[in-house]
Order: structure tokens, then sequence, then C-alpha cells
């Protein structure tokens, strides 16, 4: 159940029974001291929901950062993801023990197949029940499926994936997906809720924003998470950090969501998921 009453760690329960905080940090491009500095400071402000993939090159600064938050690691919730040269069912567990040493980590809270790599994904998802089974990740799930790779891989297996994480944003509001997630029990999660920065100037959402005392982003947060979407938008940015972490404090009316329902236009700033059969 999605909470009623957000906050910045507020959690959704997964249909394994696991909390996941419905708000989290993005760290795509976020490397190094600055990357490092940036979830330091996202924690401090209230954080508790970290995004990082064996692709963002970033694992050991998200690890390092968590370690030197104080933070107790089981206040913290981390998710990865497989990276797709490393499908198939040795290679996925052979990236699963190097994430976790990345991470410094002895367990993660959700594990990710990235992208549903044709011909290996279901291999890769039996090697996710074993590391499920073993403990080492809380939880396990999929990006980047679209209803038929849900339908196919609920066909072979007895774990529902927790998640699918997608592309989503008031500019591409994947409907049809949330349906069939909502059927599974599947929680959706939005990644590039900002869409990159590439439509913050869209004036409807900028008089939506004016009205709340708010910014395009906030209101771009706030719509998602209205939604019963978890969202992770990303900032190396200390002041936009905290700015996209202001969204607790209002409610868009209906009113205004059904205006922000009718910018779905399927802009989509990332690779296209609906190209693989
Ligand atoms: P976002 O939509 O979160 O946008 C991030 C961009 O917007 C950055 O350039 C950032 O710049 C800028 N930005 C952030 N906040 C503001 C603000 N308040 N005002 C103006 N500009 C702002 O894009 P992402 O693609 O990064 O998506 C979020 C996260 O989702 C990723 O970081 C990653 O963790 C995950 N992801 C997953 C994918 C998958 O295939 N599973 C694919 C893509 C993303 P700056 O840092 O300078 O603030």
């Amino acid at each position: 159940m999605f909470p009623e009453e957000l906050k910045i760690d507020s959690c959704v329960q997964l249909n394994n029974g696991i909390e996941m905080p419905v708000f989290g940090l993005g760290t795509y491009l976020a490397t190094g001291r600055g990357g490092r500095n940036a979830f330091l400071k996202a924690i401090e402000l209230g954080y508790r929901h970290i995004d990082t993939a064996a692709l963002y090159n970033n694992e050991s600064e998200v690890g390092k950062a968590v370690q030197d938050s104080g933070i107790p690691r089981d206040e913290m919730f981390i998710t990865t993801k497989l990276w797709n040269d490393d499908h198939g069912y040795e290679k996925t567990l052979r990236a699963f023990d190097a994430s976790l040493k990345r991470l410094g980590m002895d367990y993660v809270d959700l594990y990710l197949i990235h992208w549903p790599v044709e011909g290996l994904r279901k291999e890769s998802w039996k090697a996710m029940e074993e590391i499920l089974a073993t403990g080492r990740a809380r939880s396990i799930g999929v990006s980047n499926y679209m209803p038929w790779h849900l339908e196919e891989l609920l066909g072979h297996t007895d774990v529902v994936p927790v998640v699918d994480q997608v592309e989503l944003s008031v500019f591409l509001q994947q409907r049809e997906l949330r349906n069939v997630c909502n059927m599974h029990g599947i929680q959706v999660e939005s990644y590039s809720p900002l869409t990159k920065g590439r439509q913050l100037d869209d004036s409807t959402v900028a008089r939506i924003a004016t009205k709340y005392g708010k910014t395009s982003p906030q209101i771009m947060i706030r719509w998602i998470l209205q939604k019963e979407i978890i969202v992770i938008p990303k900032s190396s940015d200390p002041g936009r950090i905290q700015e996209n972490s202001e969204v607790f404090d209002f409610t868009i009316t209906e009113h205004d969501m059904s205006i922000l329902d009718d910018l779905d236009q399927e802009f989509r700033t990332s690779w296209n998921p609906t190209l693989v059969p």
C-alpha cells in the first residue's frame, strides 16, 4: 500500500513485505568525490534511498557515503543493477558479487535487471532468484520491462519482481504499463522524472508551480508521488538536491493533477525498451 501521508522517508510495502522509501536519489553521472559529496548531502537532508547501478561507476562512492553518514545501514535502502554485459546465469552471480564488493556492503535492498536483454534475461532471473534466496539481496526486480517482458517473466517464475523501474514523467506517463504492474502487484518506479532537465521550461507546469509557490521540478516530482509511483530524481548540486526533496509540504489538487495528466506525449530521454521483443 502506498502511504497516504507522504514524507521524505515514507515507505511503500512491496509484494514481498519489504518496505521501500517512495523517494530516493538518482545517481547516474554522479561519480568520484563530487558524487560522494552529493550522496552525503542527500543523506544529511533526509534521503534514505539511493539508486545506483554497476554501469554508473559510483557504487564505491555510494557505499562510502552511507558509511560516512553514520546512518545505520538498515535505515538506508540501496538499489543496484545488473548491467547488460553481465547477463546469463553464472555471469549474473559474479556481477552481483562484484557490485556488493564495490559497495562494501553485505547485502543490497534491491537488485534489478537493468534492461531486458533478449535471449538471456530468463537465465539471469534464475540467478537473481538464487541471490534472493541467500539474503544478499532483500528484494529483486526489473527495469525497462514493458508489459510483454513482464508477462514472459511471470510465465516462468514464482518470484514476482517487486519493482519495475522505467522512464516515467509527466511527459511520458506509461499508463498501460502501470495498469499491468498494478494487476500483478509490481510497484512502478520512475526514472528520469525530470526528463533529464529537458522539459523544465514547460509553460503549463510552470504556471501550476507558481500557483503553489513551488518550482517546476517540484511539481513534476510531486505529480509522480501522487500517482503512487516511486521517484528518484538525480542531482549532484546541493541546492537542487534540497529543492527536489521539498515536495512533502503541499498537495496538488485533483483539478491540477488532471491538467498535468493531459501533458502525456511519449517524450522519452533514454533508451527505448518498447523496441525490445
Ligand atoms: P532526472 O530526470 O532525474 O534529471 C537529472 C538532470 O536534471 C540532471 O542533469 C540534473 O542536473 C538536473 N536537475 C536535477 N534537479 C534539478 C532541478 N531542481 N532544477 C534543474 N535541474 C535539475 O534524470 P536521470 O536520468 O538522472 O534519472 C534519475 C535517476 O534514475 C538516474 O540518476 C538513475 O539513478 C536512474 N535511471 C535509471 C535508468 C534505467 O535504465 N534503469 C535510466 C536512467 C536513469 P544537476 O545534477 O546538475 O542538478
